[in-house]
């Protein structure tokens, strides 16, 4: 199979007329300079690396003009702008996102093809900009991308980690962790700022002792933020956005004069400790992390884009009043919640303001949209961050505090309980700040990101915070952006998807209800089975070519891709697939589709039972490969190193979505929607923005199960998973075949921790309450395979129901109803 070497990026579009494309000499005399005044090479001897880095160049060198023009555009226009605070972008490759959004994809190729270099070799020398853990980071991407597409004056603020999230390779059946070292080669799209370089001032000074960061308290310093600008091209349009990144340093001009030559070195070793700040991403998701280094990087980050936005905002304007009709400061999740003191603290101490002006000010330029209701994932800092570090800012937090609980007593006259439980304080052995709690007080909106979320949010979560500000709570569930998920990673179905209804759903995701007239249609169906099997066929000769692995397109692609975390429940995956298994045991020709179960996802790397269950999967894909009993129907693949550029390669080939998560515990998702959109099948709980997808689509098209939120809720405290055990024989023989060695034959008891969490430590996530009905979906969606037009009907009408899943919608929303910003088009 030869299949990707001649793949265009565009392949069955009409023929362009390139002569007539914008910017065709351009491009090709631009590439052509790149390759020799950068490279400083012969072309004829340039190596793949070398190419990438000039088309990416005279992509950069095209896009520059246009860069500039939109800044100009905003610094004249004065609109009111976005600011996109994240600890965190997923963003991926963009070498062929950008050309795809800049339209210029058939001369970059013409002038590839010319060159006789293959494209897709050249989008694999870019590393991954791998600065997230997951679908918090790539939410913050997806926003950008629409953000963009929609000319919405907006840009993005985060941090320019040297180490991304840390690379996984699989040893033995298990997660061993690498540094993404991913600036190891200079990147083609970021450019240096350092004429907007800010300072920031803290209470304590660094130092590194024996390799490790050690803060001196009351001894004052600074750091020097230096922002990296990346492109945020706008599809089809003139916008070119700003996502700026900041990189921590201290000020080189150290005055030699007042150091003796041991003072010198300490210096010196000061800006190595300063440098640290934004040395590296944690890796970690859905939980609380207590090191002082993520404080430090979460005010860094605060810090130096309020001075940004604010030197920005003075340029512009000279009345403080005007701060909320001029900027929207949209915080993703409490990781920049020091927003409210910091920027309270600039109002007050730097423009003079009196306080209830700085707070009103502060509260309508500040929104936050809220990612988790699992208690452990809520941040919460203790005090003696803030003592040591931002004093000051501890000083506003407890007149924030002061204010707010004189007012909730005023309200609520004698209730202390309900005063304790709002208090931004949470007394105990040691004193902390919540995060959320401030977040919600100091800003004028609240968001969370699916329908279920947000009423849980409301109602459970922070349910005394949301009775006193009902006004500021709303939803707005989450959406990818499909130019990047469904156009650019899957080209052969979005050609199929042109051909019938045409282009528009490119900018506007919602006319793709269009299928939904046609699903009937067998050419339609046709259409769509041929490009899925293609699809397929990518993507097994991708996998035999890079590891040696063998897939058979034929059998059904099944996959659960995502953090790997007890919640989302790949244990249930594996107890499923361990029933099949038992049952061709007992019985070796009884039928079965054959079916290729993909499974990917990385574990935070202090978080031992998330490792255990990936070497679980593992043992369980090597044990099953070696049973002649199974006769090719099942297998198991854990790829490792997932990230946006496997999902991309993956998501497009699967037939089957796995959202299992407990009812209640999974916000939103965006894997969820990326697959819909890609034409795979959904088996999944009633969870997060699932349930909104299974409305759109129709429920008879998804193959829900399991306990709703209502029932998880009902049945704490009386769930006992051993009724289950005694009572459901296959849950039991799943059961014991792990307890009898059969996964770990030479690694005895290595599984004891898993079956203890289901049977001995009560199921937190309830695994074995909805097996059964795992089971009875899963045999559903099988019968339904069978019959393959009847598939792709329900494939097509999952595509067709899949419009309010862009991140555009999403956007959308935002704007209107938190923002209140408007696009500002370039002209
Ligand atoms: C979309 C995406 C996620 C989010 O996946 P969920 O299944 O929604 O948790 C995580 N990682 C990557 C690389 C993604 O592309």
């Amino acid at each position: 199979m030869d299949d990707l070497a001649d793949k265009s990026l565009s392949p069955d579009r009409e023929p362009l007329d390139l002569a007539a494309m914008p910017d065709v000499d351009q491009l090709a005399t631009l590439f052509a300079q790149n390759l020799l005044f950068d490279s400083v090479i012969d072309p004829s001897q340039a190596g793949l690396r070398q190419v990438f880095e000039a088309a990416a160049g005279s992509v950069r060198d095209l896009l520059s003009e246009r860069w500039v023009q939109t800044e100009r555009q905003y610094d004249s226009a004065n609109p009111k702008r976005i600011y996109y605070m994240s600890l965190e972008f997923l963003i991926g490759r963009s070498l062929a996102n950008n050309v795809f959004n800049l339209m210029v994809e058939p001369v970059l190729e013409q002038a590839i093809r010319d060159k006789a270099l293959n494209w897709i070799d050249l989008i694999e020398q870019e590393p991954d900009a791998g600065l997230g853990n997951g679908g918090l980071g790539r939410l913050a991407a997806c926003f950008l991308d629409s953000m963009a597409a929609m000319q919405l004056p907006a840009m993005g603020y985060g941090l320019r980690y040297e180490y991304g999230m840390f690379k996984q390779s699989i040893e033995n059946g298990w997660q061993r962790e690498q540094a993404d070292n991913w600036l190891r080669n200079q990147d083609p799209w970021e450019v240096r700022r350092p004429q907007d370089i800010v300072e920031v001032k803290l209470g304590c000074s660094f130092v590194m002792n024996h390799g490790r960061l050690e803060l001196i308290p009351n001894r004052p310093s600074s750091l020097v933020g230096v922002p990296y600008d990346r492109p945020v091209v706008g599809y089809g349009n003139k916008t070119i956005n700003t996502l700026r990144l900041w990189s921590a340093t201290s000020h080189d001009d150290f005055d030699f004069r007042e150091f003796s030559s041991g003072d010198f070195v300490s210096a010196l070793i000061g800006k190595i400790a300063a440098h640290t700040v934004t040395r590296v991403l944690y890796p970690d998701d859905s939980t609380e992390m207590g090191q002082g280094l993520r404080f430090a990087q979460e005010y860094f980050l605060v810090a130096c884009s309020l001075a940004d936005l604010v030197r920005r905002f003075r340029r512009g304007n000279s009345d403080w009043a005007l701060l909320p009709e001029k900027c929207a400061i949209q915080l993703n999740d409490t990781h920049p919640t020091l927003a409210v003191p910091e920027l309270m603290r600039i109002l007050l101490d730097e423009a003079g303001l009196g306080w209830d002006q700085a707070w009103d000010l502060t509260k309508r330029t500040l929104a936050y949209t809220n990612h988790t209701l699992l208690p452990e994932a809520l941040e919460k800092w203790s005090l003696h961050h803030f003592q040591t570090m931002l004093p000051r800012q501890l000083e506003i937090i407890y007149e924030i505090n002061h204010r707010f609980l004189d007012d909730v007593r005023a309200r609520f006259p004698g209730d202390e309980a309900k005063v304790q439980r709002v208090s931004l304080i949470e007394e105990g052995a040691e004193d902390k700040v919540r995060m959320a709690n401030l977040a919600i007080v100091g800003s004028h909106s609240t968001n969370g990101v699916a329908a279920i979320h947000s009423e849980l949010l409301r109602k459970l979560t922070v349910h005394d915070l949301a009775e006193i500000f009902p006004e500021r709570f709303s939803n707005k569930t989450n959406g990818v952006t499909h130019r990047r998920w469904l156009a650019l990673a899957n080209p052969n179905l979005a050609s199929a998807i042109s051909t019938v209804i045409g282009t528009g759903w490119l900018t506007d995701l919602t006319a793709i209800a269009g299928l939904r007239s046609v699903a009937d249609d067998q050419h339609v169906q046709d259409l769509f089975l041929a490009a899925k099997s293609a699809a397929k066929q990518d993507f097994a000769g991708w996998l035999l070519r890079t590891s040696g692995q063998s897939v058979d397109p034929e059998t059904i692609f099944d996959c659960q891709v995502k953090r790997i975390h007890e919640y989302k429940r790949q244990m249930l995956n594996a107890l499923r697939v361990i029933v099949l298994y038992n049952r061709l045991r007992a019985n070796p020709d009884m039928a079965m589709v054959p079916r290729t179960f993909f499974f990917a996802g990385k574990a935070a790397p202090a978080y031992q039972r998330a490792k255990l269950i990936i070497k679980f999967i593992n043992n369980l894909a090597g044990t099953i490969d070696g049973d002649p009993a199974v006769k090719g129907r099942l297998k198991i693949v854990f790829l490792p190193e997932y990230c946006v550029s496997l999902a991309e390669r993956l998501i497009p080939a699967a037939d089957v979505s796995n959202q299992i998560s407990t009812a209640g515990f999974e916000a939103s998702g965006t894997s969820n929607m990326k697959f819909m959109m890609n034409g795979a099948l959904t088996l999944g709980t009633r969870d997060g923005a699932t349930i909104e997808m299974a409305q759109e689509a129709g429920e008879e098209n998804f193959f829900l199960f399991g306990l709703t939120v209502d029932e998880v809720e009902a049945s704490r405290g009386y769930y006992d998973p051993h009724w289950h055990y005694e009572n459901e024989p296959e849950i039991r023989a799943a059961l014991d075949l792990i307890a009898s060695g059969h996964f770990s034959e030479n690694e005895k008891g290595a599984f004891t921790p898993l079956l203890d969490s289901l049977l001995k430590e009560g199921d937190r996530y309830m695994h074995l309450a909805d097996l059964s009905a795992y089971m009875r979906a899963d045999e559903a969606l099988c019968a339904n395979y069978a019959d393959r037009r009847a598939w792709a009907r329900k494939a097509i009408l999952n595509i067709a129901g899949s419009g309010q899943f862009s991140s555009d919608r999403t956007i959308a929303q935002y704007a209107s109803e938190i923002w209140q910003v408007k696009p500002c088009p370039v002209a």
